[in-house]
């Protein structure tokens, strides 16, 4: 993965700045820094970006949008704050719209000072950002490699982590569906997931402290309704999915005797997993818009 360091793909994004901070950032683009010419690429899509370059205070508008961007980045990823504003607020820490700097939203790992911040600082920044990189990505392989995963119980504690891997496992399904307003987990609200743990199990799967995995069961009777086995995409390939099936599913009560799940007509993939686990179909209906749900139903060996 000798990438980051020889071609690092950037995600600049304005939270609120007075465009001071943003000037000096397209300037490490300019001829005189020029900084594409070490391979550094300043893109419009956080799906392709490895460092996300934020200049600017964060503001109620900016939140949601600062959270979106970084959720869709692939791991692992550093953050950057550029300029005073993005590490504290700066001036604007006392407006009465500003909630301070970036890493009160998501973490940071680099810190620009500035104001503006200058380029050769924000070039610097950038390079400490491909080290914490290289770091990030070391650790993950290593972690993955030896699957240290430890399988647990969750609670309403592990809510927001849950939620987090949620958006990131089913990304993907965004474009399948046409749209994230067609698929439910990408929609689903902090405190609805939290409501679900009232009469829902759930377990995860846990790496170095980080949450990597998730399922979840609904009793009902003797059956229970499985659902949203995810795995972060970083970990998948590697059985993890399984295995939480398999606890979640030895989580759950013994008179409990029918597992039964659900995906849409266009899941093939997922479909071919369950089938795999020893689910089988047991009905097709029509779901809309255009679609279909599958429902899937195993008996307890
Ligand atoms: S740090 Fe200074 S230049 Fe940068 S956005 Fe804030 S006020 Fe503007």
């Amino acid at each position: 993965m000798a990438g980051f360091g020889k071609s690092p793909w950037i995600l600049h994004y304005d939270a609120s700045s007075c465009n001071g901070c943003d000037i000096e950032t397209l300037a490490c683009l300019t001829p005189l820094f020029d900084v594409e010419r070490l391979g550094v690429v300043n893109t419009g899509n956080p799906k392709h970006a490895d460092i996300f370059l934020v200049t600017g205070a964060v503001n109620e508008q900016s939140k949601s949008v600062i959270r979106n961007l970084y959720e869709q980045m692939p791991e692992p990823k550093a953050v950057v704050a550029v300029g005073a504003c993005a590490c504290t607020g700066g001036i604007f820490r006392q407006c009465y719209n500003i909630s301070g700097g970036v890493d009160g939203v998501i973490p940071v790992d680099v810190y620009v000072p500035g104001c503006a911040a200058r380029p050769e600082a924000i070039i610097d920044g950038v390079v400490k950002a491909v080290q914490v990189l290289e770091h990030k990505h070391r650790a993950m392989k290593s972690n993955a490699n030896r699957d240290q995963a430890v399988y647990l119980p969750a609670d309403p504690e592990d809510a927001p982590e849950i939620l987090a891997l949620q958006r990131i496992a089913y990304r993907l399904h965004e474009e399948l569906y046409g749209g994230e307003e067609n698929v439910p987990p990408l929609v689903q609200t902090l405190p609805e997931l939290t409501g679900e743990f009232g009469q829902t199990r759930f377990v995860k799967a846990v790496v170095n402290g980080k949450l990597i995995g998730s399922a979840r069961a609904h009793p009902n009777d003797h059956a229970a309704e499985v659902s949203r086995i995810m795995v972060h995409p970083y970990f998948q390939g590697r059985g993890i999915g399984r295995r939480l099936l398999g606890e979640i599913e030895q989580s759950l009560q013994h008179d409990v005797k029918l597992f039964e799940t659900a995906v849409g007509g266009k899941s093939e993939e997922n479909m071919a997993w369950l089938q795999r686990q020893g689910y089988q179909i047991v009905q097709i209906m029509p779901a809309a818009p255009a679609d279909t749900r599958v429902h899937l139903r195993k008996e307890r060996a």
